[in-house]
């Protein structure tokens, strides 16, 4: 895996035929860390292994960070973990969590992805790679999605217009069935409370 974690969004390739192996969910596995199955240490070890095996090192700013990222089960925004990192370390500031986060996100530990109004959601690369989100514009809700979704857009958009898509980087925008069933109830008057979890709810109390 050592030239896995360079590059760990790298699109689609051109000349990608719809239903070719070889699409989006071909990206390489970037090391990854499935923090849903491992202890938030043992993540925190195993990113510091994945990064010294680079020729990285595991900075103090990187671990909190990762130890942020690693107890935190969804989709973490930015001032968020600059929240818990500061709760827990309150000699790592602001912009050293951003330079880190940046950083972490070239090395192929962490996946980013905007989601809108600015805002970008973070958490640790999964094994299997970078995946698509769904983004709710009325509760902000994440919504993780398989990484082969737009394979055959992603094909078209190469063949017919030469462009290569990147279809991990911006969340695709919408509604989500909890909004949309509490639209229907409420007659479309008002969505409900930011409040609904859904199995991957993000924190995102600076959303909507
Ligand atoms: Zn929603
Ligand atoms: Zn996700």
């Amino acid at each position: 895996m050592v030239d896995s974690g360079t590059n760990p969004q790298p699109g689609v390739q051109p000349n990608l035929e719809p239903g070719m192996p070889g699409g989006v969910t071909d990206a390489e596995p970037g090391g990854g860390i499935n923090a849903g199955t491992v202890g938030e240490s043992d993540v925190v070890a195993q990113i510091g292994v994945l990064l010294r095996a680079r020729g990285e090192r595991m900075t103090r700013p990187r671990r909190r960070v990762v130890q942020a990222l690693a107890g935190h089960a969804g989709h973490v925004h930015a001032e968020e973990v600059v929240r818990l990192v500061a709760a827990s370390d309150p000699t790592v500031h602001r912009a050293s969590v951003y330079r880190t986060l940046e950083a972490l996100t070239q090395r192929g530990v962490v996946q980013h992805v905007h989601v809108g109004h600015g805002n970008t959601a973070y958490h640790l690369l999964r094994p299997e790679g970078a995946h698509l989100h769904a983004s709710c514009t009325r509760c902000g809700a994440v919504t993780d999605l398989p990484p082969d979704m737009l394979r055959s857009v992603a094909a078209r958009l190469s063949r017919q217009h030469g462009f290569t898509l990147d279809p991990t980087h911006v969340a695709l925008s919408g509604t989500c069935r909890a909004c949309l069933s509490a639209g229907h109830r409420a007659g479309h008057s008002a969505g409900h409370s930011a409040g609904h979890s859904t199995s991957h709810s993000t924190s995102h109390s600076t959303g909507q």
